[in-house]
């Protein structure tokens, strides 16, 4: 019995041909271990119980492979911090299998950190334990606060170990297995455009139509329709980063989903005092990719991809598309505020109501996760004191308090039904950086991953009051305040 089941069938990535992929096997590691398994992902897909740990290790870290296919590195290219970097590609990371779920969703299965490809230029193929654990957890933190985002299946751990520039001592190597309906990048569609293949381009361009877009197919212009999608789906996802606080850290375009998922989790962050300026990537000098910046980012990375669809679409209709994206964003953006303060409806009046609570809020740097959990308590308890404490400026913030009542007064629902509402919209759980770095310690001193897993399970569901589990939702300890994060996984 195997605990990925074989599945004879090539992958629909294979039919488009070589302009897009290498076959290339995964590099073979030493004493593989588990070190983890998503274990309600993977009855979800209907994937066999894992049974022999011997051997679920070895699928882990790509030692054997599911499918009767050599695996493939699929090649992009990119606009890194604002500028084309021509090809980049699957520089560690290879599609092993395909597999159906009991809904006939088709997911991609993606090993990350398997071995050099030929897109790994001076990179070793390898992740780090520590990156490993951190996109592992944050895949499952994000589809647990409802954001579109990749899955994480299981981390494979063996003892090999590499280097890394930004650590004195080698690090244990560990792989990834990451899955989504499809890991197509905007820099895939880049990639065909600025090599001139302008072919591959439709080519690609029809086989995401065919398998992720098909209800665009039957429209005037397929591709137009499509981009339009893609554009509301990134702003739509950026609105729900913005509502929660999720910070990227790298949002280059060969880093954007054409899905809208949210993929490639580097040296990403959670705000814990608001500061919309904050930047949580150590490599990020000028704070390009900063929290605030997001949404415009994102347009930004749109137009990339509508540059590299000008051979299939008009000018004209590629930049009205673009010209949607802002009032997209904010119509989305002001849903979330809406579900956020526990109104019904949503009034244009409103922004100004926001826009002065994020001054408080900035002013004191209060946390930005502990603040709308607590104002969605006490929207029963009506407990002011406990509010106004996490405010700076005591009047300022009572007169905007007045303010907030007054609003909640015209808005039909009782403040239970309203606190309970926002109760599960406000997460209690994110995954704060020392989180992270807890389960991250255990695990590279110890060799104990059991954190990594009690980690996960909590922030499946960060909405539940989980009162066992109340440690997970503490403000950052003043440790913390060193942890660095960079590119460098
Ligand atoms: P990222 O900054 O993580 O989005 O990665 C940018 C590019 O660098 C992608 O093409 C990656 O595949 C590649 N890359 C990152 N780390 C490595 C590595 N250790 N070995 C090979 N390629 C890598
Ligand atoms: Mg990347
Ligand atoms: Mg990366």
């Amino acid at each position: 019995p195997t605990q990925l089941k074989h599945l004879p069938a090539a992958l629909r990535f294979q039919a488009l041909g070589t302009p897009f992929y290498r076959e290339t096997p995964t590099t073979p590691m030493p004493e593989a271990i588990v070190v983890a398994w998503n274990a309600p992902l993977a009855n979800s897909l209907g994937l066999a119980p894992q049974n022999e740990q011997l051997q679920l290790a070895d699928y882990l870290v790509g030692n054997q492979t599911p499918q009767d296919t050599t695996p493939i590195a699929t090649v992009y290219s990119g606009h890194q911090f604002g500028i084309n970097a021509g090809q980049l590609g699957d520089g560690r990371a290879l599609i092993t299998a395909e597999l159906t779920d009991p809904q006939q969703q088709v997911w991609e299965v993606q090993l990350k950190g398997a071995g050099p490809t030929p897109y790994s230029r001076r990179g070793d193929g390898r992740a780090v334990l520590r990156s490993t654990i951190r996109e592992y957890l944050c895949c499952e933190a994000m589809h647990g606060l409802g954001i579109p985002t990749t899955r994480a299946l299981g981390i494979g751990g063996s003892s090999q170990t590499i280097w890394r520039e930004t650590r004195e001592t080698r690090e244990t190597a560990a792989v990834l297995t990451r899955l989504a309906p499809t890991l197509l990048r905007f820099g895939h569609f880049e990639h065909q455009y600025y090599r001139n293949n302008i072919e591959a381009l439709q080519q690609l361009a029809n086989w995401t139509l065919q398998y992720h877009y098909p209800e665009c197919q039957s429209a005037a212009n397929p591709y137009l329709a499509m981009f339009t999608q893609v554009i509301e789906k990134t702003a739509r996802t950026i609105a729900q980063w913005q509502a929660v606080g999720f910070c990227h850290g790298v949002m280059n375009s060969d880093n954007m989903s054409i899905l809208g998922l949210t993929l490639d989790y580097g040296p990403f962050g959670f705000l814990d005092g608001f500061n919309p300026g904050h930047i949580c990537n150590h490599s990020d000098d000028t704070g390009r990719y900063a929290y605030q910046q997001q949404p415009q980012i994102g347009l930004w990375n749109l137009h990339c991809l509508g540059q590299a669809l000008l051979p299939l679409i008009a000018k004209t209709d590629l930049l009205a598309a673009l010209s949607q994206y802002q009032a997209q964003f904010e119509t989305a953006f002001a849903e979330q505020l809406r579900q956020k303060l526990g109104l019904t409806v949503w009034h244009e009046t409103d922004w100004t109501l926001v826009t002065d609570l994020f001054e408080l809020l900035q002013g004191a740097q209060t946390d930005w996760t502990y603040f709308w959990r607590t104002l969605s308590h006490w929207m029963t308890r009506q407990n002011d004191a406990q509010l106004l404490d996490l405010i700076l400026d005591r009047t300022g913030f009572a007169a905007w308090l007045a303010r907030y009542r007054e609003r909640l007064a015209q808005d039909p629902q009782s403040s239970l039904e309203r606190s309970r509402a926002m109760l599960s919209c406000n997460p209690k759980f994110i995954l704060r950086n020392h989180l992270a770095e807890i389960a991250i310690r255990q695990a590279e001193d110890h060799q104990n991953f059991s954190e990594i897993e009690r980690l996960r399970a909590c922030l499946a569901q960060p909405f539940a009051e989980q009162i066992e589990n109340h440690h997970y939702a503490d403000l950052p300890p003043d440790w913390a305040s060193t942890l660095s994060v960079s590119c460098s996984s």
